[in-house]
């Protein structure tokens, strides 16, 4: 398959050949004859599988094929992402697929000033790539009228629902046409993202690129046992004695990211953060010296990492196991991608086994673990998973001692940990069929909406 066989307009066929795209990867296979027969589409797909060209390239042909002139403060394909990160990554991949085109495109995003945007949508735009919360207020500014839009995408639309947008998402679908070809990318099909697709997505063509839920199978995922206080310690230890070269970390706090960055210059290491509360230059910054080899080690948080384009790295480390499930997968995509094996390493302390649970179900298979010599917890990470459930069986285990023991403490409904494991040999776990339910209503701690963490 070659992407003239798509039936693609020349001048994007130039662009791709600049790129060096050879052939179609599975997704664009899929979604772009569908796309470009004006179809609606639900794709469930991760970052790494082409997705972005997937929807591009077909929206790009039509656009520039159709005939019809964006009037002012008008928009004729409209592509929501959850963070400024993913906005400008989107925009910048239609920019150089379109660049031949004579298609104009424009990404609006919060956390810098809406003036300038306000300007710049004046003349109309094709294509614009926003954040829902900033795409609403430039509506509301009556800086933008919605209802030329012929066709629009939700990229990462799981990650849009995890990061409270629902809302932001009715006011949006309010505002647009009825008639519209609407597009749908999410890394998971979870019932939240099904349902969305049932009320606003008019006979779909379903893609599912890998099986929904799993994990790339190229990553060597394992865990190891520490205690809290002993993390960064055994962070360094690992990186020294493994050898490791460009590392990207993730940590569960913006204080945690600084935190690190800080004992990591201490040591004459390079290291920089990407959080919410950096400014989006110098978070864009830090990227660019991450992928250009300037910087060894990139710790970031969950919102600022998310569509980042960062592939092929050999480690991915969960200094801190994340809040919701899903973001695991999200994570460990960075690594083992393209046919390239990977690491996914996390270190994991006593408080952090009801997360370490609910990803374990997520991706139905219990982490391995591996114990770093000098660094075993005092504190036990209680046994998860089918260990616990063939350490129950076995008889084999004592009570732990701290968080997940009959502390009174909320574990999540479906951890497989010493009070929830079945007491009979062979009885199943009390895990629901299909995924883990969300972790973050059980820790009591909300995804920030604004893209902060
Ligand atoms: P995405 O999944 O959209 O984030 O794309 C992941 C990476 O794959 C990006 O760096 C793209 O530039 C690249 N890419 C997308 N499609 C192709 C293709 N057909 N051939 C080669 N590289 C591609």
């Amino acid at each position: 398959m070659t992407f003239s066989a798509l039936g693609l307009a020349e001048t994007l066929l130039q662009s791709l050949k600049t790129l060096g795209y050879k052939t179609p990867t599975p997704i664009q296979e899929q979604a772009i004859p569908a796309i470009l027969e004006g179809r609606d589409v639900m794709a469930a797909a991760q970052t790494g599988t082409g997705k972005t060209a997937g929807f591009a390239l077909p929206i790009l042909h039509s656009l520039a094929t159709d005939g019809i002139k964006v009037g002012s403060n008008s928009v004729r394909a409209l592509v929501l992402v959850p963070t400024r990160e993913l906005a400008e990554q989107v925009h910048a991949s239609f920019r150089q697929y379109g660049e031949h085109s004579g298609v104009s495109t424009y990404a609006a995003y919060g956390g810098v000033s809406i003036n300038p945007q306000m300007m710049r949508l004046r003349r109309g735009v094709d294509v614009l790539v926003a954040t829902p919360g900033r795409l609403l207020d430039l509506y509301s500014q009556n800086a933008l009228k919605l209802n030329k839009v012929q066709i629009l995408v939700l990229d990462e639309a799981d990650r849009m629902l995890d990061l409270g947008f629902s809302t932001e998402l009715d006011a949006v679908f309010a505002a647009l046409p009825k008639k519209r070809q609407t597009l749908l990318f999410s890394a998971t099909f979870s019932e939240v993202i099904r349902s969305l697709a049932k009320a606003r997505l008019r006979n779909p063509l379903t893609i599912e690129i890998s099986p929904p839920n799993s994990t790339v199978k190229a990553v060597k995922q394992w865990m190891v046992p520490v205690d809290k206080k002993r993390k960064t310690e055994l962070f360094l230890f690992m990186r020294k004695d493994r050898k490791w070269g460009q590392v990207l970390v993730f940590v569960k706090t913006k204080r945690g990211a600084d935190e690190l960055v800080k004992v990591l210059h201490a040591k004459r290491i390079k290291a920089d953060a990407i959080h919410g509360d950096k400014p989006q230059p110098a978070r864009l910054r830090a990227l660019e010296s991450f992928k250009a080899g300037e910087v060894q080690i990139l710790v970031a948080t969950d919102v600022a990492a998310r569509g980042l384009d960062i592939d092929d790295l050999p480690q991915v480390v969960n200094f801190d196991l994340p809040i919701v499930a899903e973001d695991y997968i999200h994570r460990i995509g960075r690594t083992g991608r393209a046919g390239a094996t990977g690491e996914a390493i996390s270190l994991v302390c006593a408080d952090e086994a009801p997360m370490l649970a609910a990803i374990e179900i997520l991706l139905k298979q219990t982490l391995s673990r591996e114990e770093e010599p000098g660094f075993q917890p005092d504190h036990r990470v209680p046994l998860t998973g089918a260990a616990a459930i063939a350490a129950v069986a076995a008889k084999k285990i004592k009570k732990p001692k701290v968080a997940g023991g009959r502390s009174g403490k909320k574990t999540p409904d479906n951890w497989v940990g010493f009070d929830s494991a079945p007491k009979r040999p062979g009885a199943r776990p009390a895990a629901r069929p299909g995924g883990a339910p969300r972790s973050t209503g059980k820790t009591g701690q909300k995804p920030n909406k604004s893209g902060s963490r």
